[in-house]
């Protein structure tokens, strides 16, 4: 169909159709002696090869036309007053014929020209709307990387108080902890002493002063994550072989994921050569996931730790198969001091954000109640200028 059309619409298939047409209705002015009138019929073909073919082949065709209809005229035998009127007929025609092309190749010109202008217009509609996309998607994550700067500033602003009343709490409780420990102590061997000279068993005695000091010893792991806070210095960054960080660090832990009948899985991509990191600021950052994660599995299940190596980032991913988090613990898992575990400080997922904030890294949580979850860190492994940060 559509090699028909081109075929039909080719310009000297117009013309050749088109003489053809205006020989016909020479051949029907001829036969029937000019008793049916076809003068007005050969604009048709006039017509289609102006607007088909263009100028050119319209004058040619009224041309045509007018010779067509003279020798017609002479074949019908027809005697005039004046041997002169066919041909002033046929010019008379001839001008009709070429005012008619000529109106009708202007107008097709000016019908071009809008054309013209319409697809410019069109062009250039297309490439504004791409230059607003490129410049609203720049826009996007010009805002959201603001987004994502003030959020960790404002947690390293709230970081830095908590750390600052962390410290002046770990120094003022530390001393009379260690002197409770110690008199604890002498109270045991007191009790001890008791317990030969008098008839009472000292069982109940020992098993109060174990629970004290339990409850002390969990007093000073809980003022030691405080003073990690206070104490977290700035990363001194170098360049460090993750997977064998990972891999060496996790040798220690056998015993831990074993009493927690935790399988732990390890999946290294070894194209992953050296990050430039802080290595025992972001072990710390790994292990509280770990950590928190061992601590979602009570009864057992698998850690899956991997890395990847992706365009210009490593990927760490942390995932468990532990009890998973809803919606609003999702919303406060970095809000310092947020906990949901009776024995928990709330403090380790702020301390992993903030070690990653300060590496330029980003964290991601995709959790599932009871099914599981997953913490992606994504490590740039391009050290970003401080200066090239958005102020
Ligand atoms: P803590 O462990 O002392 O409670 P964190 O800051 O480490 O403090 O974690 C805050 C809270 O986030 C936890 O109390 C827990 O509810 C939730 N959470 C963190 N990691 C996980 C995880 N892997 N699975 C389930 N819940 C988690
Ligand atoms: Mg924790």
């Amino acid at each position: 169909m559509k090699r028909w059309r081109a075929f039909i619409s080719a310009k000297p298939v117009v013309l050749v159709l088109a003489l053809l047409l205006s020989a016909s209705f020479g051949a029907i002015h001829g036969l029937t002696t000019a008793e049916f009138a076809v003068s007005a019929f050969y604009l048709i073909p006039i017509c289609w090869a102006c607007w088909a073919a263009g100028r050119w082949a319209g004058l040619l065709l009224a041309l045509a036309c007018a010779v067509i209809w003279y020798l017609a005229d002479l074949a019908t035998g027809h005697t005039y007053r004046h041997p002169a009127i066919p041909i002033w007929n046929a010019l008379m025609l001839l001008a009709l014929f070429v005012t008619v092309v000529y109106s009708l190749s202007a107008f097709r010109e000016a019908h071009g020209h809008l054309l013209a202008a319409q697809l410019k217009l069109e062009r250039q509609n297309e490439r504004l709307e791409e230059t607003v996309q490129q410049r609203t998607s720049a826009l996007r994550s010009e805002i959201a990387e603001r987004k994502r700067l003030e959020k960790a500033n404002l947690q390293a602003e709230r970081l830095a108080t908590v750390a600052k009343i962390a410290a002046e709490v770990a120094h003022e409780v530390r001393n009379p902890l260690g002197s409770i420990t110690l008199n604890l102590d002498l109270i045991a061997k007191q009790v001890e002493k008791l317990a030969g000279t008098s008839r009472h068993p000292a069982e109940e005695a020992h098993t109060l002063i174990a629970e004290m000091r339990e409850e002390v010893s969990r007093i000073r792991l809980v003022i030691e994550e405080y003073l990690q806070f206070a104490r977290l210095r700035k990363a001194q960054r170098k360049p460090v072989a993750l997977n064998e960080l990972l891999e060496q660090k996790l040798a220690f832990m056998g015993s831990a994921f074993e009493n927690a009948r935790v399988d732990l899985r390890t999946d290294f991509d070894p194209r992953l050569k050296t990050i430039n990191a802080d290595a025992e600021q972001l072990w710390q950052a790994v292990l509280n996931l770990v950590h928190n994660s061992l601590e979602a599995m009570p009864d057992g299940g698998t850690l899956t730790l991997s890395t990847q190596k992706a365009d210009a980032e490593a990927i760490i991913r942390v995932a468990d198969t532990g009890k998973g988090m809803s919606a609003t613990v999702l919303d406060q898992l970095f809000v310092p001091f947020f906990t949901t575990k009776a024995q928990g400080t709330g403090l380790g997922m702020p301390l992993t954000q903030q070690i990653l904030n300060e590496h330029d890294a980003e964290i991601e949580c995709d959790s599932a109640v009871g099914k599981g979850t997953t913490f992606t860190i994504h490590f740039p492994l391009e050290q970003r200028r401080r200066d090239d940060r958005p102020a």
